[in-house]
């Protein structure tokens, strides 16, 4: 049988980082921290080499296609597939930026929604029979639907939205985004909480699809917040250091062998969060 493989994306700081370091310690397999740049990325598991900690590296750039068929075709050659995937990568504009709306809307989705679900497109199929897969979205994956339109909402809960409608609905946010028409098209002032509320979205439709297709492999797929934390990201205001944002996103990966749940939910501080 292949050893146990565990990769997680966008882990060469922050919150990626901190689950690296957590499923080194408990995680029983290989442990892959990917990176878009080699040299952070390598840098990355030198400083986790100097806490005792033994992870592998290999390249993986969410936002291009080649570098994510090249990581699943890898990990598919040496292993078998995958055990446990957690999406972690993700980007934030800053509240200062000065990038108009429309750019914000594109470039925000293009990572965090469009590159995670590309992500997911190649990797689901080689997720092996009682794998995990965790997304990393926000609370404001919440707070952005509640600011919704009422048929929006409707549609972001509805257990009958498929991939190709929501990927239309995010790509309509973008396109009203740049047309300066969003906000008559139901959609609040947050390109960053659209981007996690349709991330949150998928992780519920593809959920419902591993239960229908792949109905006897045990696969359990969450999406979750990991809590306002302590990185580039989110600033040095944040309650929560690393490790603790951390501790959510690895309870998902280590669900333990014949749990059925939790299983296409939105989890914050461990708990099912209403959505
Ligand atoms: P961070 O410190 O900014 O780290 C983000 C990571 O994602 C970095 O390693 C970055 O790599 C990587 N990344 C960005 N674009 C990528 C791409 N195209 N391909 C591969 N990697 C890419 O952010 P964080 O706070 O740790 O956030 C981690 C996750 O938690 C994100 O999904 C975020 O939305 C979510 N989250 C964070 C908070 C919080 O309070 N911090 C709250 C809720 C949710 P580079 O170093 O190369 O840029």
């Amino acid at each position: 049988m292949s050893p146990r493989v565990a990769v997680v994306t966008g882990s060469n700081k922050g919150i990626g980082l901190a689950i690296v370091r957590a499923l080194c310690k408990q995680f029983q397999g290989d442990v892959y921290l990917t990176a878009r740049d080699v040299g952070r990325g390598q840098e990355a598991v030198a400083s986790l080499a100097s806490e005792g900690l033994t992870a592998l590296f290999h390249q993986l750039d969410i936002n291009d296609p080649s570098s994510i068929t090249t990581a699943a075709a890898y990990f598919k050659d040496k292993y078998g597939g995958v055990d446990v995937l957690v999406n972690n990568a993700a980007i934030a504009f800053k509240v200062a930026d000065p990038a108009p709306f429309a750019v914000q809307a594109e470039v925000t989705l293009k990572t965090n929604f469009f590159a995670t679900r590309d992500m997911l497109t190649h990797f689901l199929p080689i997720i092996k029979a009682g794998g995990r897969v965790v997304n990393v979205s926000s609370f404001v994956s919440s707070r952005a639907l509640n600011q919704c339109s009422a048929a929006l909402q409707e549609r972001f809960r509805s257990e009958d939205i498929t991939e190709e409608e929501l990927v239309g609905l995010m790509q309509r946010f973008v396109d009203e985004a740049k047309k300066g028409e969003h906000k008559q098209g139901g959609w609040p002032e947050t390109a960053y909480g659209i981007s996690k509320t349709g991330l949150t979205t998928l992780s519920m439709i593809l959920a419902r699809r591993l239960s229908k297709e792949r109905p006897h492999d045990g696969i359990l797929l969450n999406a979750c917040c990991p809590g306002w934390v302590r990185t580039d990201m989110a600033g040095p205001k944040a309650p929560k250091s690393p490790d603790e944002g951390a501790v959510t996103p690895v309870y998902l990966a280590l669900l333990p062998p014949g749990a059925t749940e939790p299983h296409g939910k939105f989890v914050s501080d461990k708990e099912v969060q209403p959505w």
